[in-house]
Order: C-alpha cells, then sequence, then structure tokens
C-alpha cells in the first residue's frame, strides 16, 4: 500500500531527527547521547526512529524489555531500560545483554544470581525527589557499596530523575548538587568506571551544569521543546496526515456530532475526515478551538471528535474534495498545529499527544 491510499498516517522527516540530535549534541559537548525511543519512539516509530540516529546516539534508552528486544534487532548499541523490571523478566534481560535500572539491593542480588558467567551492566537509580524509583537517597550510599560488592553485577553507571526540570528551577539546581555530591561518594566508596547521568530533554536545555557523562534525550530529538523559548532551536520530525473522506453542504440549524455540541448557525460546507481519538487524535480537542490544516489554512473542528472521524468546516476553503489531504499536526506553508497547541488545547502535555497516536495510524519515513 502506497501512502496515497491511506487514510491516516505520520510522516516522519530523517533528517529533522539528525538535526535534532545534532543541536542536542552541540549543547551536550563531549557527554553521551542516550536517545530515548520508548513507547515507540514517542509514537514515532521505534525502530526507524532508531536507525535513523545509530550515528548521533551512543546508547538507547526503552522502557521495557519487550521495547528492548525489539530494538536489539535494529541495533547494537548499549539499551538501557529506563523501567524497573519485572522479577521474571531478570533471566532474559541478563542473557541479553540489556542495562536494567535497579533501585533495590534485592533486585541486583536476583541479577547476580540470575547473571550466567558474565558480569551484568546495571544502571544503578537513586531517588532525589522523582518519587517513582531508585534507592532513596539517605540509603543511597549504603546500597550501592552494597550492590558494588556483588561479583556478578557491574555498574554501567549511576543515575536519577528530574520532576520539575521545567517547572521548578531552584528545587533542580538543589537536587543537581546533591545528586553530584552523591556521584562524589559513591566514586570513592568503590573503586570502577561507572557514568553518571540526570538531565533529560528539559534539563539539558535549561541545566546543562553540570552535565555529567551521559544525557538522557527524549521529546527534543523528535523537535519537541519541552520550554517554549527553545523551540525555534529544534524541527518538529512528525506531520500527522489524513484525509477528506466526504464533503456535505450543510443547512442552517444542522447539528454536527455526538451531544449534538454544534448546530450550523447559517449554511455551511462539512468535511468528514477518516481520523478520530482511535488513531489518538484526543477526543478532548471536542469544542476547544483546535484546528487542522487543509491547502496551508486553518480549518475548525466542529462538535465532538468521534472514533474514527472528525468534522471540519471547509466553507472558507474552494474546491475541497474527498481525497484531499488534510494536516492533523504539523507545519504547511506559513501555518503550523504544532503539537505544543494540540496538547495545551486538550489539556494534556505532548508527550501524551505524539505517544498517543494509534497502530492504525502508518508511520511513513521521508
Ligand atoms: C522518558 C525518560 C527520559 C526522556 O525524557 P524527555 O523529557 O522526553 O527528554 C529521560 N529519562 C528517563 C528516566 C525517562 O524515563
Amino acid at each position: 500500500m502506497n501512502a496515497s491510499a491511506d487514510r491516516c498516517w505520520a510522516e516522519i522527516d530523517r533528517s529533522a531527527l539528525r538535526y535534532n540530535a545534532r543541536v542536542v549534541r552541540d549543547r551536550i559537548g563531549s557527554a553521551e547521547l542516550l536517545a530515548v525511543v520508548k513507547a515507540n519512539g514517542y509514537g514515532h516509530g521505534m525502530v526507524g526512529v532508531a536507525q535513523a540516529l545509530a550515528e548521533d546516539a551512543q546508547l538507547f534508552g526503552v522502557a521495557n524489555l519487550e521495547e528492548a528486544t525489539d530494538l536489539r534487532t535494529a541495533l547494537l548499541h548499549p539499551i538501557i531500560i529506563l523501567g524497573p523490571a519485572l522479577p521474571e523478566e531478570r533471566t532474559t534481560i541478563a542473557e541479553r545483554g540489556f542495562i536494567p535500572s535497579i533501585s533495590t539491593f534485592e533486585e541486583a542480588q536476583d541479577f547476580d544470581r540470575v547473571a550466567s558467567g558474565a558480569q551484568v551492566p546495571i544502571n544503578f537509580k537513586v531517588d532525589t525527589g522523582m518519587g517513582r524509583m531508585g534507592v532513596p537517597e539517605s540509603e543511597a550510599l549504603e546500597v550501592f557499596k552494597k550492590v558494588s560488592g556483588l561479583p556478578h553485577i557491574k555498574i554501567h553507571s549511576v543515575s536519577t530523575h528530574l520532576p520539575v526540570s521545567n517547572e521548578d528551577a531552584e528545587y533542580t539546581r538543589d537536587e543537581l548538587l546533591r545528586f553530584g555530591n552523591i556521584v562524589k561518594q559513591f566514586r570513592a566508596a568503590a573503586p570502577g568506571n561507572f557514568k553518571a547521568h540526570v538531565l533529560q530533554s528539559a534539563g539539558l536545555l535549561a541545566f546543562a551544569d553540570p552535565l555529567f557523562d551521559i544525557v538522557r534525550a527524549g521529546i527534543v530529538l523528535y523537535g519537541i521543546s519541552p520550554l517554549p523559548e527553545f523551540q525555534k532551536l529544534f524541527k518538529p520530525a512528525m506531520t500527522w496526515k489524513t484525509r477528506i473522506a466526504l464533503v456535505r453542504d450543510m443547512p442552517k440549524g444542522s447539528s454536527i456530532s455526538y451531544g449534538r455540541t454544534f448546530v450550523t448557525p447559517g449554511k455551511m460546507r462539512i468535511a468528514t475526515l477518516s481520523a478520530g481519538y482511535a488513531d489518538g487524535y484526543p477526543r478532548h480537542l471536542s469544542n476547544r478551538d483546535a484546528t487542522v490544516l487543509v491547502r496551508g489554512q486553518r480549518c475548525p473542528v466542529l462538535g465532538r471528535v468521534t472514533m474514527d472521524l472528525i468534522m471540519i468546516d471547509v466553507s472558507k476553503i474552494e474546491g475541497v474534495q474527498a481525497g484531499n489531504e488534510v494536516i492533523l499536526m504539523g507545519r504547511d506553508g506559513n501555518e503550523e498545529v504544532a503539537c505544543a497547541e494540540l496538547a495545551e488545547r486538550a489539556r494534556t502535555i505532548t508527550w501524551e499527544i505524539t505517544t498517543r497516536i494509534g497502530s492504525r495510524v502508518r508511520r511513513v519515513y521521508v
């Protein structure tokens, strides 16, 4: 099937992915770039993204064993599993040489037990305020010493995660100082050459001093800045498209979509798009002044977004026909529906917009 037959698809610009990686590279000097490609490459297609970034990134990050296994088919880089492994997954993780993230001594002990001969490289995680994984700061040194002593464990890296890097600069600066001190104590306590990492996208844009040894870049690689003032540095990699399935002239007083929340104030030419919330276009964009682009012009979404179809007003656009392309997110000429705009209107964050783009939506690499 070629793109012209698709009803809803996402075009991924490989050169934009690489461009964004180079922007990150310019900001992080000698640090290694860990490209975060979890959640199907933030909805951009994990393997396609990883292949595009293979020369730019030194390591890759995924959420779980399944993603790591899929990614391994595409490249041989070190792969860090950023989420906690389930007990049943540990043997396979050790066998396949993925780098698990460790939050407790018991987890490390179990990896040490299942390690078949070779050492298991681990990412030792410290909880400095995120509160979802890692060893609590107060116990970190003690646990680190015990884990370092396990014969089949090798500390690949020590890391933490920032919960408010785009919301609270004061807390984040203090957290970075605390983490820096922890890393110093670890280095003094256990000889060995582990790496330290903490910065994600917002962190690397706003707090790249200190930088540490690895930077974990996610959303910025896809061309979306978590801090609006840096957006112009990046190129959005995805253009999300659909097609007009129907064009109908509706009389004044016609109710549109479930709930009849929109009623035409006069005669209106209405197009029905072949995409809906099952493709990932948020239902929360219903009646939130969302627009799509038809021939580079903004057309309002009318009434509620339904599972497979969305209605838009095309009264102002000449000659619209079934089959015409429509941009749900992306740029056409001077107009752009940015991911940040969709996120704001849907009262969510950009990460959720792209990661929820559905499996019906074909990813086309251009
Ligand atoms: C997802 C994730 C990242 C990437 O975050 P962005 O804000 O998208 O750059 C970094 N580190 C960890 C631990 C993550 O889970």
